[in-house]
C-alpha cells in the first residue's frame, strides 16, 4: 500500500526527529500532525521565531500527504460555477485567488529554502469524454472567465485519447510531496522546532489562558494548539464529525515503456480519473488515479485498482504497474474546508481540515490563515473558511446520506445478524460473525491463522466493515481505519481495537 513517494527511504535520512518525549514540555505552539498542513504551519511559525513542538502519531508524511497525487492547483474539478452560484462572485474570486497565491507561496518556499522536490509548472485540465457533460464544462468555463481568470476552453490535450472538451488553467504545478515535506522538516529543525514522531496526542484541555496537550505519558503546555491531524480527533467541542465524511481514491504508478505527455488531468464527473507524470528512478512514469468511494463502503480490487489497470493497459498495452496505493481525504458537506479557531470555547486552538482532495494548495492557504491569526495579522481569505460557520447545509443529499449511514452503523447494523459463519470465511479474507450474541471481526490470513477483533470503532462506536483490498477494518461513519489485527492506522480514531485471544 506504500506509494511511489514513500518508496525512497533516503528522503528521510538525517532528519532531526525525536522518537520519545521523556518529560513534560512547554512551547509557544503545539502542532498535532506532521502532514503537509502541520509542517507548513511549523515552517511559517519557526520562521517568525515561535517555539514550535510538533507531535506525529506515526511517521512524517505517512498518511494522506504521502499518498496524494501531488498536483498543486487552484483547479479543483468543476468548482467555480458551484461556488459562484452558492456563495457569490466575491467568494468564488477570493477562493480562486487564495489557491493561486498558494501555488506561488509553495514555489517561494522551495526556492528560498533550496528544497529539491521535482517542482514543475504544468498546465492543469479538467476534461470530459462525454458529450452530455459539455454543458457543465461550458458553464464552468464561463464561471471561471467571469472571475477574471484567463483559462482556456480546449478540445485537444496531450492525453492518449480524444476528449469532447476541457478547461485549461496555466501555471499550475506538480511536485514530489514527500521530498517537499522532508525539506520543511529540515527548515523547522534548523530554526529550533522539535518534531516528535510515533507520539500520539490523546487529548487537549484548556488550562487558564493556555492549553495542555496530553500524550500517553506526558503533557505539553502551550499558548496555541494546531489540530493538523487531517480529521480532528477531538469530538467535543467542534462537532466536526457531524459535518464531514471521508472519501477514498486509488492510484497506480505505471512504467508505460513510452514517452509521456505534458499536463495534469482530471475528468469532470465521478468516479473521476486523474493523470499526471512523475519521476521514478530517473525515468518518467505515469500516475493514474481515481475510482473514489466513501471510506468504509466495501469495494473490490476489480472496481478500484482493476479499473485503473484497465485504463493503463488500454492506452499502453506493454505497461507495467510499479506501485498501487490509496488514501482518503475529508469532505465537508458544503465542500468548503474548515480553517480557523477550533471552536468558540477554544479560540486559540486552530484547525485546518476538509481539503476535499485538494490539500496541496489548500493546506498552504490554511497555514497562512492560522499563522496570521496567531501572529495577529489580518488575512483577507480567512472569512471564506470560518470553521465556526453555521450556514444551513445546502447539500441535502450528502447530509441525508451521512445521517442514514451513521444511524445504520451506530445502531441498526449492530442489531442485524451477520450473514457469514466462521467456517464460511476463507483464508486471506475477513468478515463479521456472531459469537454468543456478540459481533466479532474475524480475519484468516493466507495460512489460516486467525485474528479476532471487536469490530466497533474506537472513535465514536460505529460498526466497522471489512476492507478486502487492504485487509483492514474501516469505519463507514467517519473513515477511521484499523489493521486486521486491530492496530489503529488512520484518524480520527487513535486507539487500537479490542482483540480476542483464540
Ligand atoms: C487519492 C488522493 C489523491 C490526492 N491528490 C491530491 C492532489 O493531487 N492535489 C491536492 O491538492 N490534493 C490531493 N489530495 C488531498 C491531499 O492529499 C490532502 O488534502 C492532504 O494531504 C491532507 O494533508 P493533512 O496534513 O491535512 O493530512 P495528513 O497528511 O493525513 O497528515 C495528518 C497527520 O496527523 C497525524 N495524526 C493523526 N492523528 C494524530 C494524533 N492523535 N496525534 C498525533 N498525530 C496524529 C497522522 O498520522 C498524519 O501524519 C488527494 C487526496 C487523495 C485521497
Amino acid at each position: 500500500m506504500n506509494s511511489l513517494w514513500l518508496s525512497d527511504n533516503e528522503i528521510f535520512k538525517n532528519l532531526d526527529l525525536d522518537n520519545n518525549i521523556n518529560e513534560d514540555l512547554s512551547t509557544d505552539v503545539c502542532v498535532i500532525g506532521a502532514g503537509i498542513f502541520g509542517l507548513t504551519c511549523g515552517y511559517y511559525l519557526t520562521k517568525l521565531g515561535y517555539k514550535v513542538t510538533i507531535l506525529e502519531k506515526s511517521d512524517i508524511a505517512s498518511k494522506a500527504t504521502g499518498h496524494t497525487t501531488g498536483k498543486i492547483t487552484s483547479q479543483h474539478g468543476l468548482f467555480y460555477d458551484y461556488l459562484t452560484n452558492s456563495y457569490g462572485h466575491k467568494f468564488a474570486k477570493d477562493y480562486l485567488d487564495a489557491n493561486e497565491e498558494a501555488i506561488e507561496n509553495i514555489k517561494n518556499i522551495i526556492d528560498e529554502e533550496d528544497i529539491n522536490c521535482d517542482f514543475k509548472y504544468q498546465k492543469s485540465f479538467v476534461y470530459t469524454t462525454n458529450k452530455e457533460e459539455f454543458p457543465f464544462i461550458k458553464k464552468e468555463y464561463q464561471a471561471v472567465s467571469n472571475l477574471g481568470y484567463n483559462c482556456e476552453l480546449v478540445t485537444k490535450t496531450g492525453l492518449p485519447f480524444d476528449i469532447v472538451s476541457g478547461i485549461c488553467f496555466k501555471n499550475q504545478a506538480e511536485f514530489h510531496p514527500v521530498k517537499y515535506l522532508s525539506g520543511l522538516c529540515r527548515c523547522i529543525a534548523k530554526r529550533g522546532g522539535k518534531i516528535y514522531v510515533n507520539t500520539t496526542a490523546v487529548d487537549v484541555k484548556v488550562d487558564g489562558s493556555d492549553y495542555i496537550t496530553y500524550t500517553k505519558d506526558h503533557q505539553i503546555k502551550s499558548k496555541y494548539v494546531i489540530i493538523a491531524t487531517h480529521y480532528p480527533f477531538i469530538n467535543f467541542p467542534g462537532f466536526y464529525f457531524t459535518k464531514m465524511y471521508q472519501s477514498t481514491s486509488y492510484l497506480i504508478a505505471v512504467d508505460t515503456k513510452k514517452s509521456l505527455f505534458n499536463g495534469m488531468y482530471i475528468s469532470s464527473s465521478s468516479p473521476t480519473l486523474s493523470f499526471r507524470t512523475a519521476i521514478y528512478n530517473n525515468k518518467e512514469v505515469l500516475l493514474i488515479g481515481g475510482m473514489d468511494h466513501k471510506t468504509g463502503h466495501p469495494s473490490s480490487y476489480k472496481d478500484t485498482y482493476g479499473k485503473l489497470e484497465e485504463v493503463a493497459k488500454k492506452y499502453y498495452p506493454h505497461s507495467e504497474v510499479l506501485f498501487r496505493w490509496n488514501t482518503r481525504d475529508c469532505i465537508s458537506l458544503d465542500k468548503i474546508p474548515y480553517i480557523g479557531s477550533f471552536s468558540t470555547s477554544m479560540p486559540n486552538m486552530f484547525v485546518g481540515t476538509g481539503f476535499k482532495k485538494w490539500g496541496m494548495s489548500l493546506s498552504n492557504v490554511a497555514a497562512n490563515i492560522v499563522v496570521d491569526k496567531i501572529s495577529g495579522k489580518y488575512n483577507k481569505y480567512a472569512y471564506l473558511f470560518k470553521s465556526s460557520r453555521l450556514k444551513p447545509i445546502k447539500n441535502h443529499d450528502e447530509l441525508k446520506n451521512m445521517l442514514v449511514q451513521s444511524a445504520n452503523s451506530l445502531l441498526l447494523d449492530k442489531l442485524k445478524r451477520p450473514n457469514m459463519t466462521f467456517d464460511e470465511i476463507s483464508n486471506n479474507s475477513g468478515s463479521i460473525i456472531e459469537v454468543n450474541g456478540e459481533k466479532v471481526g474475524i480475519y484468516k490470513d493466507e495460512n489460516g491463522k486467525i485474528y479476532a477483533v471487536k469490530p466497533i470503532c474506537t472513535h465514536l462506536g460505529c460498526l466497522l466493515s471489512w476492507n478486502d483490498i487492504d485487509k483492514t477494518w474501516d469505519c463507514p461513519c467517519h473513515g477511521s481505519r484499523f489493521n486486521f489485527d486491530g492496530k489503529n492506522l488512520y484518524d480520527p480514531a487513535f486507539k487500537n481495537l479490542d482483540t480476542y485471544d483464540l
